[in-house]
């Protein structure tokens, strides 16, 4: 086969195999073509790259997230800058209400939850005075019901985490790790943000033009519609990144891990606003958790507006690892094999089967290209290696590996791409 013919003797045709083109998968490719001048073949099995992060124009000409909303958070400044090499951004600080007991209130719980809920005027001192007498001293925190109900009592509890958490999750509270339920924080004052990161923005015109951008080297070739299983025993690469689910790696030898799937119901309506919010969850009532206005997220003006509803299943899709015991103890046993399998590096929230944010898997894949160059990871963040167009290293690429700049075939609107970086 041709491939095998020109590899014959010769250096592999690409140094790196990346499976996998969200965060993970994107970053390091990114990293590795400019910061080594290394040859990069990032494949996705999806028609499309940015993974869950991936958003597109719909029909309306409205920008959606196809998976769910995707709010960027981090206090992380080095995480920040990096992103900003290949984006600007939109100021934007989330904001959510819950349906509870009739009424759309603040989800954080803070002064004004309180207040609506129960028809009261509290002060902060007065609501920080109401948790201490509702809230149910824990021993030890170990499990997500142990995390509210020890600051707010059962009743808050009960309205608004138990009911919710069991549709996201398809268990009980007290079946997952505390740091489920701990991404919620509780408030006596009136912030009604969902975030208090220093950082909070939305890429200017979208995550998809961010990868775009991030991935527009000439080593970086793209190949999508792809299960790496289809190429990877006829494309020569030296070493691999792996960004999908570890269990499937393995050939599920210890059993599959539970990953929580959604489905994602998209509408678009003929009016400019549909809700008061750019996220209602609905803890109680409906097989949905939460519907999403993407206007609010995106600050887009038009005069139709869309939302997604978003239906938790178990099959389908991994898109959250789920966080308790019995399933650590599975991927301790998958994570034992990853570290001996040579020349595989492990990325992400599926191939490392951490509950991350995208902030936390940019961070996480900085780290993992650090290690590669065994360097820290300030100095490999922002590593240039000049482009060497050398001949001997031209790359006759199969006719079905597309270069990036080419048209990734997404065919979501997003105008080509331009680099916001300067080029190497
Ligand atoms: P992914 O984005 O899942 O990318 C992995 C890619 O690997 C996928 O594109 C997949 O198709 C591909 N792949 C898997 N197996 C194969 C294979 N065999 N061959 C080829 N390709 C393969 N984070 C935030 O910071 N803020 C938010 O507001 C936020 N909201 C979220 C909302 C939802 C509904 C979900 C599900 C997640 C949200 N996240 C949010 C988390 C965020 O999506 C992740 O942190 C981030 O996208 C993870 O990036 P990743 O590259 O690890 O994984
Ligand atoms: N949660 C809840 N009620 C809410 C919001 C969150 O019970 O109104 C719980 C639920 O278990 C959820 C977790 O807190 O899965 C984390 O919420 P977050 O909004 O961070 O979830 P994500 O955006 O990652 O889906």
């Amino acid at each position: 086969m041709l491939v095998a013919t020109w590899n014959k003797g010769r250096r592999s045709m690409f140094d790196y195999l990346i499976v996998g083109a969200g965060f993970a998968g994107s970053v390091l490719a990114e990293r590795l073509a400019r910061g080594s001048n290394k040859r990069v073949l990032l494949c996705d099995r999806r028609p499309h790259i940015g993974g869950n992060a991936y958003d597109e124009y719909n029909e309306h000409g409205i920008l959606i997230h196809k998976y769910g909303p995707h709010i960027f958070h981090t206090n992380s400044r080095e995480v920040f800058e990096y992103l900003s090499r290949f984006t600007d951004w939109r100021p934007y600080q989330h904001r959510v209400r819950a349906s509870v007991d009739g009424q759309i209130v603040p989800i954080p719980i803070n002064l004004d939850t309180i207040n609506t809920l129960y028809g009261l005027s509290l002060t902060s001192f007065e609501v920080e005075q109401f948790f201490k007498k509702v809230a149910e001293p824990c021993e030890q925190i170990k499990t997500s019901e142990d995390v509210v109900v020890s600051t707010v009592g059962r009743e808050l509890y009960e309205k608004f985490f138990k009911h919710y958490t069991r549709k996201q999750w398809g268990l009980d509270p007290s079946e997952l790790d505390a740091t489920v339920t701990s991404r919620i924080p509780t408030r006596t004052n009136r912030d009604d943000r969902y975030f208090t990161d220093t950082y909070q923005a939305m890429p200017l015109h979208g995550y998809t033009r961010m990868f775009e951008n991030m991935l527009d080297h000439p080593n970086i070739k793209i190949m999508l519609n792809c299960d790496y299983r289809e190429i990877e025993k006829d494309i020569p690469f030296q070493e691999m990144i792996y960004t999908g689910p570890v269990d499937s790696f393995f050939g599920y030898c210890y059993g599959k891990l539970p990953y929580r799937s959604l489905e994602f119901k998209h509408e678009t309506h003929n009016v400019e606003v549909f809700q008061q919010a750019p996220v209602i969850n609905y803890p109680n009532e409906h097989l949905y958790t939460r519907v999403t206005e993407f206007k609010y997220l995106t600050g887009q003006e038009h005069a139709k507006t869309s939302i997604v509803y978003e239906f938790p299943k178990s099959e389908g899709d991994a898109y959250y690892p789920v966080p308790r015991k019995e399933n650590a103890d599975i991927y301790a046993r998958y994570k034992a094999l990853a570290d001996r399998a040579e020349d595989v590096h492990f990325v992400g929230r599926l191939a490392t089967y951490k509950y991350y944010n995208m902030d936390q898997i940019v961070a996480q894949a900085l780290t993992v290209y650090a290690k590669i160059r065994g360097e820290k990871r300030a100095l490999a963040t922002t590593a240039q290696a000049p482009y060497l167009n050398d001949r001997k290293r031209a790359i006759h690429a199969p006719a079905n590996v597309r270069p990036n700049g080419n048209g990734h075939g997404n065919g979501n609107g997003h105008r080509p791409p331009t680099l916001i970086a300067s080029n190497p």
